[in-house]
């Protein structure tokens, strides 16, 4: 029987920039044999392919950064009823691209609890005491050294509709006090998320599920990259000019960034 997958999708300010590559290639490779619905949180007035009916637009002011992405949890629960309808619910950072077939491997089962994320490509082959989880006692994402197991990606991740739901009840709420006590949790949804993950069983998808555009990976994999043949979701580089910068992007500043780095093996890959 076909599944009926939710995709959360936020898109406000700059952000829009990505949606127009991400909506085909989700289209495409993304469970393409179940029943997606898209709901895409966005400030744009025009969406790109808004007139399908398997897209609902939902108006969302830009916050700010890091509000726009922090708020994630209060954000798709503005549309829990609704969501409530969906078997599995999955969210992707907005600069992601798909680039082959991601079927039921990505569903989470019961053992997971549930619930599912991507490996965190910084954090590949390292060691718990070295994730940047976030180690302030007063945040309530705060995780003390030898706790952990796991670095979840916030850029992707997902789970069955309930499991899903109640993850971003939990979290809006300690989003709500940390924000009450004037802080910021180090890297915002994704220390929350590391947080709440930390004792559950979720589904972790290998790099090649997210894997970086950008030159931060392990030097040695520039020239033998173990998953170089099988990229499925490319995280498309936020730094480069084709998108303005980063700090352009989240309207930090005006200016756009204009040197044009080789990503020479990247741009190929693009093009497919
Ligand atoms: N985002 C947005 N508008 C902004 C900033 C962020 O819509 O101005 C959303 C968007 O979905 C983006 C996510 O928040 O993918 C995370 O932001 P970003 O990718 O900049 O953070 P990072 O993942 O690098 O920490």
């Amino acid at each position: 029987m076909k599944k009926k997958i939710a995709v959360l999708y936020i898109v406000t300010g700059r952000y829009i920039c990505f949606w127009d590559e991400f909506y085909p290639g989700c289209e495409k490779y993304f469970l393409p044999e179940d029943n997606k619905t898209y709901f895409v949180f966005t400030d744009a007035e025009k969406l790109k392919y808004e007139e399908n009916k398997n897209i609902l637009k939902i108006y969302q002011k830009k916050l700010g950064w890091p509000y726009d992405t922090m708020m994630r949890f209060e954000i798709f629960l503005s549309q829990k009823e609704r969501l409530k309808e969906y078997d599995y619910l999955f969210f992707f950072n907005a600069n992601t691209k798909f680039l082959s077939k991601v079927g039921e491997e990505i569903l989470p089962s019961a053992e997971n609890d549930f619930l599912m994320t991507g490996s965190h490509p910084a954090f590949y082959n390292k060691q718990p005491d070295e994730f940047t989880y976030d180690r302030n006692p007063a945040s309530q994402a705060y995780i003390p050294y030898g706790a952990g197991k796991h670095y979840a990606t916030g850029a992707l991740n997902g789970g069955g509709g309930a499991s899903y739901l109640e993850m971003c009840e939990k979290l809006a709420e300690l989003t709500r006090i940390d924000i009450d006590n004037g802080v910021i949790p180090l890297w915002h949804d994704e220390s929350m998320l590391n947080k709440y993950l930390l004792d559950k069983n979720p589904l972790i998808m290998p790099v090649n599920y997210l894997y970086p555009e950008g030159r931060w990976m392990p030097r040695k994999w520039y020239k033998n990259n173990p998953f170089k043949d099988d990229i499925k979701i490319l995280s498309t580089d936020k730094a480069h000019p084709r998108y303005g910068g980063q700090d352009y992007l989240r309207g930090l500043t005006d200016k756009k960034k204009t040197q044009n780095p080789v990503y020479s093996f990247f741009e190929k890959l693009l093009k497919k």
